[in-house]
């Protein structure tokens, strides 16, 4: 099977156990968690067993060891990583609030993955595997993002595979370049994954209908729509496939999207029948968002069968 690739962000994540509005009186706190998008998505490809390499960058610290021995223990190529002595591994403070929104204390750019560039070992990396999953997120910043074009640009070059989830805010798309870069990705793009309101990010309507047809006329083979509790739905050449929502309780959303997108992917690239790779997803999906910390929720095989039975026996 191709082997996939993503480069970006790996962080430590700390969560406040109360809900409320930020971080400004003395308050307990849950964590480190390994966390970052693009690790989580990684992550959960490694635990399916689907051959994957993450290339990013920590510090020489214990939140990098914490990360780099989770990837690994899961199934991750962690060759890629670059350990910098003496900077920081990024982080991130989280606290919900009442209404399901956060309050995030960021320290990512000045952390050591601010400051990614080429390695030997990426290099060797973006020459052995045949699939790159891109991050819209990665794209904002200068120098990651140029790493990540030029990856994906080499990797379809050769004739590998391209999925995109786009994981943007419409507020951060002003950033310099930016649009130009989502566009160039999304002409490489065979598999895409937006959430909600991405989807209307490229075609200058708000019917969905018509955003699927416009994206799929553009040459993409595969649209999965991620719809939060609300299930998924997945849209290729004359075909629709809804996945409804499997009923858990929500512990914390966070890596939903990422667990969801890495199982997709690993059916996908398996060549799985549209529909069970959406099944499977839409169960990776529920389970990540019932553990407590990002990427505490992704799955096996073994973990989502079990799911996926349980459904079936109780029809929930
Ligand atoms: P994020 O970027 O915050 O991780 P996302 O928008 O990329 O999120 P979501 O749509 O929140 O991704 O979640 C991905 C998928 O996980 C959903 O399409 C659904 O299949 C599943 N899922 C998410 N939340 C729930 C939930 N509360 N109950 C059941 N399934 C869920
Ligand atoms: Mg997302």
């Amino acid at each position: 099977m191709r082997k996939v690739l993503t480069i970006g962000e790996i962080l430590v994540e700390i969560v406040a156990t109360t809900k409320g509005d930020g971080f400004l009186q003395a308050q307990p706190l849950v964590g480190p968690f390994p966390s970052g998008a693009p690790a989580i998505f990684i992550d959960q490809l490694g635990k399916l067993g689907t051959p994957c390499a993450i290339v990013s960058r920590v510090g020489g610290d214990d939140f990098g060891r914490l990360n780099i021995e989770r990837l690994a223990a899961d199934g991750v190529d962690v060759s890629g990583i670059e350990t910098a002595p003496g900077e920081t591994t990024g982080s991130a403070f989280v606290r919900y609030r009442a209404d399901g929104s956060r309050a995030f204390v960021y320290n990512i750019r000045h952390s050591a993955c601010g400051n990614l560039l080429p390695t030997a070992a990426s290099e060797a990396l973006i020459e052995s595997c045949g699939h790159m999953h891109v991050m819209g997120t990665a794209l904002s910043a200068p120098g990651l993002g140029g790493m990540v074009m030029d990856a994906a640009r080499r990797i379809k070059a050769r004739g590998g595979t391209i999925s995109f989830d786009p994981n943007l805010r419409p507020e951060i798309l002003d950033a310099p370049g930016l649009r130009e870069a989502l566009e160039e990705v999304l002409g490489m793009t065979d598999l895409f994954l937006p959430s909600g309101e991405e989807l209307f990010l490229f075609e200058r309507t708000d019917d969905e209908d018509r955003a699927i047809r416009a994206l799929l006329e553009r040459g993409i083979r595969t649209i999965v729509v991620k719809r939060g509790g609300q299930g998924a739905s997945l849209f290729q050449d004359g075909l629709r496939e809804d996945a409804h929502p499997i009923a858990v309780d929500e512990v914390d959303p966070t890596g939903a999207g990422d667990c969801f997108g890495g199982a997709f992917l690993s059916f996908w690239l398996a060549g799985a029948e549209p529909g069970q790779a959406l099944r499977y997803a839409n169960a990776a999906g529920a389970r990540a968002v019932t553990r407590l910390g990002p990427m505490e929720g992704s799955s096996t095989r073994e973990e989502l069968d079990e799911l996926l039975a349980e459904r079936e026996r109780t029809g929930s």
